[in-house]
């Protein structure tokens, strides 16, 4: 199969809002009116970001979903993205899958997949999102208030634990696997809750590195600090330091955000509307750094705060 046959039969779909898509030097696309382009990139590498044997839709969709992550966390709405991939061979069945996990991803998300670049090479695979935001309304990582409650989606921890049940570190079985290893390779990036949040939230980042990790960057942009109570942090691992799970393992793709008291009313609600658990984990304080405490109000030790690829 020559590369433009695998770009024309795997990765040209139907545009739904873009003027001219994959096919020429260049894709067009029109913003809209008063609004801003938030625009992010992740590159995933086999063996780093994913096995290099899991299943091909899994990674497609996976790809796609944390760019898409990183738009709900900025309140933007996806729109369009590219897609950069490096493959050590043409296998039509590998392709196939990939693609099907892609544009399922793509299609729950209102995403137009717009160009990209087909090589040869080490399987790697590297997605630009572009979304929109109205002027001056992005949710961002500075923004953070003395006096906000913090607040984060879902439950977390899950990705972590199915991610060393793969290592073969712990030994998960029935409901707890299966939840864990959905968590790891289809997570739901928060759209919607991202869009909601905007008028709401002073500050928002999606953890990717951690609760502790993503909380870390918006004290340290905010310059701020913050104290968390892990009781009220939603998890449902039943496994030893299920707290190094909860706090530090990455992939969950949750939102974490801050927002002032006053609008707790409002925020239980956009839950019950998105039917989305949304839980007050702790509050922002004057100073700087994270306090984690436990039950009895003893502050736990953070092993380790997120990943870092060159540590
Ligand atoms: P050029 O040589 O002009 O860079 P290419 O042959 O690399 O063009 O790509 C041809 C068209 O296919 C372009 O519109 C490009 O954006 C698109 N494209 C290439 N690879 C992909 C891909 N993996 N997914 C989507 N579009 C792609
Ligand atoms: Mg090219």
């Amino acid at each position: 199969m020559s590369e433009f046959s695998l770009i024309q039969r795997f990765f040209t779909h139907a545009p739904k809002h873009t003027d001219l898509s994959v096919g020429d030097d260049a894709a067009l696309i029109t913003p809209t009116h008063g609004h801003q382009l938030a625009i992010s990139t992740d590159m995933l590498v086999a063996g780093t970001h994913f096995f290099a044997d899991a299943a091909p839709y899994d990674i497609g969709w996976k790809a796609l979903a944390v760019n898409v992550s990183d738009m709900a966390a900025m309140g933007a709405q996806p729109k369009w993205a590219t897609l950069a991939l490096a493959l050590p061979d043409a296998n039509e069945n590998w392709i196939d899958g990939f693609a099907q996990g892609f544009f399922a991803c793509a299609d729950a998300f209102h995403v137009d997949l717009i160009g990209g670049d087909t090589t040869k090479g080490p399987l790697n695979l590297c997605v630009t999102i572009f979304g929109e935001t109205p002027q001056g309304k992005a949710l961002r990582r500075d923004g953070a208030q003395v006096g906000d409650d913090i607040w984060v989606s879902g439950q977390l921890g899950s990705a972590a634990a199915g991610l060393a049940h793969l290592q073969g570190k712990i030994t998960l079985s029935g409901d707890a696997l299966q939840a864990s290893l959905q968590a790891l390779h289809r997570p739901v990036p928060r759209v919607a809750l991202g869009l909601k949040l905007r008028e709401i939230a002073h500050s928002c980042i999606d953890i990717s590195d951690g609760l502790a990790a993503d909380l870390g960057h918006i004290l340290e942009a905010s310059q701020v600090g913050a104290t968390l109570y892990f009781a009220q942090i939603p998890h449902t691992l039943k496994i030893e330091h299920a707290e190094r799970y909860v706090l530090s393992g990455g992939d969950d793709y949750e939102l974490c955000f801050t927002a002032p008291p006053h609008q707790r009313e409002h925020i239980e609600k956009i839950a019950a509307e998105l039917q989305l658990p949304l839980s007050r984990i702790g509050n922002i304080h004057a100073g700087a750094g994270l306090t984690v405490l436990d039950a009895h109000g003893n502050a736990l030790s953070l092993v380790k705060s997120g990943y870092d690829h060159f540590a």
